[in-house]
């Protein structure tokens, strides 16, 4: 049975996007309610009835969430230009490892804004 699981966080973050033109409003100084859902996917334990323990995807987030919640994301190392796209990448490469069936990240900054990374360029 092969099967996928969604596990949703949030964190509370400010940014600007240091690239864009002065006039733009996301170069402005602002924050975000972001929500983030970590997606893992693979074949079910027949024995247990599940994929994964969801307390172990929280487990593997929560390093990352930490240096996230309630933070300046420019100074964060690697998200210097901290869009949510390449905000996605930073949580993929550094969950991948700790949580090989991850399959997606989904990084929301709006209620109707999400960049969906899924591996690869
Ligand atoms: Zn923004």
């Amino acid at each position: 049975m092969k099967m996928e699981l969604r596990k949703s966080f949030q964190f509370e973050a400010a940014h600007l996007l240091p690239l864009l033109p002065e006039a733009h409003k996301c170069r402005r100084l602002h924050g975000h309610s972001f929500k983030v859902d970590i997606v893992v996917a693979g074949e079910c334990d027949p024995k247990l009835g599940w994929l994964m323990d969801y307390a172990d995807i929280t487990a593997a987030f929560k390093p990352l969430w930490e240096q996230l919640d309630h933070r300046y994301l420019n100074e964060v190392p690697g998200l210097e230009n901290p869009t949510s796209e390449i905000v996605a990448v930073w949580i993929w490469e550094q969950l991948k490892p700790a949580l090989p069936l991850l399959t997606e990240v989904v990084v929301a900054e709006t209620c109707t804004a999400q960049a969906v990374y899924r591996g690869g360029q």
